[in-house]
């Protein structure tokens, strides 16, 4: 399953949200490929689209499609180094296919700072330089490889020198490897380093309980939001400690809370929206009278890909796909008035799914 890590300076919100992420508790019975670890929640993806199919399709059991997040915790300053525990964290940063990274954007003088002052400018750039060094540690090795290999004169070597020298470059100015442009091909070149700051990341701005309904004008989620436009990163304002609170109560007080608050959905739903965002991954649909369903998967992925997304056994006998879009089905307003339409189509292992696909696959066991 795909993975988002949590990471941040020690005292920021950091365990706080992920207590809240697995509080609201996705039940896990619903996805066995997912990790049972203390350091794992599974979030489930909210999608009004897939509120609609059930509203047209009626069925047993409605399931959103989930991913996971991983509470990262104990990045601190010289963790590039190995200070602390600070290897084994890079490690788990290199296994997540995002980065969510939470800033203190709250004031409380019971919680000390480690810097001994809020300026989350000041605290990305700690953890980003860490996370850039240990990049620069792996481009080095990697080169020093490459310009023993290329002696042999393969040209192959010598193009992969070069893509490495530029992302060396970017890294000895502080600038993460996702701001350096590559083609596709230079990015399967580097592909085997997974590298940190290639991984796409978004800001958690952590604003004080009272201050979330200004969370947007916030001086301190402002100077995140100017410093992420920078790197077209995403900036999400959220209270750790409003979405604990909210994670404990029932349906209906929750919603009445964020109604009194002035809200219109919770800030653990926007993180989870945008992160499913960063991840930059597509949802297709089943919808049978049992159960209506989301599932994730890569863009580009092909309609027999897609069908092992839900079992092995789907990939391997796969015949074809019965497909429609979401728009269609909706706009016709039932399976057979799509079909009535001629919307319904057959396609074959070729056919590359769309966001909104919604799909029946018929195959041999
Ligand atoms: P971590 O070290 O990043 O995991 O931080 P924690 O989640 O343990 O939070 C550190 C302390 O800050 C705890 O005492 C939290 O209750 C507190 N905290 C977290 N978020 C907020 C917040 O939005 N407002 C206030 N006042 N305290 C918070």
């Amino acid at each position: 399953a795909l993975k988002a890590g949590i990471v941040g300076l020690p005292n920021v919100g950091k365990s706080t949200l992920f207590n809240a992420i697995t509080q609201a508790g996705a039940e896990s019975a619903n996805y066995p490929f997912c990790t049972i670890d203390p350091n794992v929640g599974i979030v489930e993806v909210p999608d009004e689209r897939l509120d609609k199919l059930t509203e047209l399709v009626e069925p047993k059991k409605t399931v959103p499609t989930a991913f996971e997040f991983v509470d990262i915790a104990g990045l601190v300053r010289g963790a590039s180094k190995g200070e602390g525990l600070g290897n084994k964290f890079l490690a788990h940063i290199r296994e997540v296919d995002a980065i969510v990274h939470v800033v203190r954007c709250f004031e409380d003088e019971n919680i000390t700072h480690v810097d001994g002052k809020i300026d989350p400018i000041s605290d990305i750039q700690t953890i980003n330089l860490e996370l850039v060094l240990a990049d620069l540690d792996s481009v080095e090795k990697r080169i020093d490889r490459s310009k023993k290999n290329m002696k042999g004169g393969n040209k192959q070597y010598a193009q992969e020198v070069e893509v490495l020298e530029r992302i060396k470059e970017a890294l000895y100015n502080d600038m993460p490897v996702r701001s350096v442009e590559l083609s596709d091909e230079e990015r399967l070149i580097v592909r085997d380093l997974h590298l940190l700051t290639m991984k796409p990341v978004l800001y958690a701005a952590n604003v004080s309980e009272d201050g979330v309904t200004e969370a947007d004008t916030n001086p301190y989620v402002l100077k995140v939001k100017e410093f992420a436009e920078a790197e077209n990163a995403v900036v999400v304002p959220i209270s750790a400690k409003i979405e604990a609170d909210i994670s404990e109560m029932e349906e209906e007080d929750k919603a009445m809370f964020l109604e009194e608050l002035g809200l219109s959905e919770s800030g653990l739903n926007r993180l989870i929206k945008a992160a499913y965002r960063l991840l930059g991954l597509y949802t297709y649909f089943t919808a049978g009278v049992q159960e209506v369903r989301a599932w994730t998967i890569r863009k580009g992925t092909k309609a027999p890909g897609a069908a092992g997304v839900i079992h092995t056994d789907f990939e391997r006998g796969f015949i074809r796909a019965e497909v429609v879009s979401y728009e269609d089905l909706v706009n016709a307003g039932s399976m057979n008035g799509a079909k009535e339409r001629g919307q319904l189509r057959l396609e074959g292992k070729e056919y590359v799914v769309q966001d909104g696909d919604v799909m029946h696959f018929r195959f041999n066991v």
